[in-house]
């Protein structure tokens, strides 16, 4: 992190400084005492607990400053004080300063599935030609993406930026810190239905996305029709100077063509260049969309087809997606755990369905959540994306699998399939009993789930 004087921060968030005789500046920014280090602006945020009563916690940490909304005369005398009317506020004004001092060139990602992996490629792709910084792990919100621009060396030159939502107007806040010079719109999927009601509000919250831009470039999937009639009507216009779209067939400006899997990796080619093979080193189709989006920002970017497949070849992901591990008794492991949407589901199906595994295929389902009244209905609806005769055994989690297993009932062998609810323990043990050598399981759930605990204890992995 870079260093701030409190006149640089005072000006930045229209604030007012005391106690400047105890430091002159800081060298990070910290809302959180657990990860507070020395030397930080402390940020107390009022949501749900009152940040304020954590003062002295931060100050035995070794902050050397903080912003303060509280009434001032309970305001710390030991340490320097920026007088703020909303600690949030002030904190994303910092970050917007920030942003526009080091004007680096700005991709913000946004999208139901494939922000994260999006995010990894294009920064990859982007540091093959500047300095580039981009959004740790998954601090997506009105947190972690503002936390992400102070994170930025003065020097850097792109930051690539993950943009997360569950509802309408989230993405609107992040697009006018960020200002976004390219917006990458991955897919519209159904996550966070049950605030948003629906996949029209679904798309249109994502469209905010354009809101902060100044006459950039949106890259988005041509092929739904919900983004593509929108942007036809002219919604994005008055932000929007080119348009690019990604897909499957033609009609889009890059499409893939060829596309193989393997366990650990994919490997496809575009219509825009027909004979060379992009691979990732990565499974699963569906990233070949992430990887098209990401060719198309760095070609934004200015940077040569070659060192973009380059890059692509040998990104890192950040962890917990779509993780191989080596599992009990011999077993391999595909945790993709971390989170699911009925959108996600399916195309990770979809992937294992396709590999060659040596020996039986298991598939493990926890509950996915956050979508409402939707529930039942999504989940039983995954019936259609499970093909019986190419899985050996089907495992299902939680109280809203019920409704799968149920209408599964009538499609499979009775001895396959399995229904636990309550302690995840059930699930270990049961797994523990059944796993053979060369049995490869699939996991995906939402995380809230604890899906990941029953992975990890299935694991031989560190
Ligand atoms: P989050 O909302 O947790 O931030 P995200 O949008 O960042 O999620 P990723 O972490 O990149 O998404 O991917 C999560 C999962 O979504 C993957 O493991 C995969 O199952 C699925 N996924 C990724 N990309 C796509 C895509 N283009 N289409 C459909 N599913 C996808
Ligand atoms: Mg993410």
């Amino acid at each position: 992190m870079p260093n701030w004087t409190l006149n640089e921060i005072a000006q930045a968030v229209g604030g007012k400084v005391f106690n400047s005789e105890k430091t002159d500046q800081v060298t990070g920014v910290s809302f959180d005492t657990r990860t507070l280090t020395e030397g930080d602006l402390f940020i107390p945020l009022t949501a749900d607990r009152n940040g304020h009563d954590f003062i002295q916690s931060a100050m035995d940490k070794g902050a050397s400053a903080t912003l303060w909304s509280d009434p001032i005369e309970h305001a710390p005398k030991e340490i320097a004080v920026i007088q703020v009317e909303d600690t949030l506020k002030a904190f994303q004004s910092f970050a917007k300063d920030y942003l526009n001092e080091v004007s680096p060139k700005v991709v913000g990602i946004t999208g139901s599935n494939g922000k994260t992996t999006t995010k990894d490629m294009v920064a990859a792709v982007a540091s093959a030609k500047y300095k580039t910084h981009k959004t740790s792990g998954n601090f997506n919100n009105h947190l972690g993406l503002p936390l992400t621009i102070l994170d930025m060396d003065r020097d850097t030159e792109v930051i690539v930026l993950e943009m997360g939502m569950s509802e309408k107007g989230e993405i609107h806040v992040l697009s006018e810190i960020a200002e976004p010079d390219i917006a990458v719109i991955t897919m519209i999927g159904e996550s966070h239905i049950e605030f948003l009601g629906s996949r029209e509000a679904i798309s249109e919250a994502k469209l905010e996305i354009v809101e902060g831009m100044k006459q950039g470039t949106l890259i988005y999937p041509g092929e739904e029709p919900l983004l593509e009639t929108r942007i036809a009507d002219g919604w994005v216009d008055e932000k929007v100077k080119t348009v690019k779209t990604f897909g499957k067939q033609t009609g889009v400006d890059l499409y893939s063509t060829e596309i193989e899997t393997e366990m650990k990796q994919t490997r496809f080619k575009t219509n825009q260049e027909p004979d060379v093979a992009c691979t990732l080193p990565i499974p699963g189709e569906y990233n070949v969309q992430n990887a098209l989006a990401a060719i198309l920002v760095g070609e934004t970017l200015g940077i040569e087809r070659e060192a973009i497949y380059e890059q692509l070849s040998n990104f890192q992901l950040t962890k917990n997606r779509l993780e191989w591990q080596d599992g009990v008794n011999g077993s391999v492991l595909l945790n993709d755990a971390y989170n699911a949407s009925p959108s996600s589901v399916r195309a990770v199906l979809r992937y294992f369905k396709g590999i060659d595994v040596p020996g039986r295929k298991i598939v493990v389902l926890g509950d996915i959540l956050e979508l409402g009244d939707q529930a039942d209905t999504m989940h039983r609806e995954l019936h259609e994306a499970i093909d019986p005769d190419s899985i050996d055994e089907l495992v299902l989690y939680g109280e809203f699998m019920k409704a799968l297993y149920e209408k599964m009932s009538g499609k499979m062998e009775k001895s396959k399939l399995h229904h636990f609810a309550g302690d995840k323990d059930k699930v270990v043990a049961y797994l523990k009993d059944t796993l053979q050598p060369e049995d490869t399981v699939l996991f995906k759930s939402s995380f809230s789930t604890g899906m990941l605990e029953v992975v990890s204890k299935l694991s031989q992995d560190e």
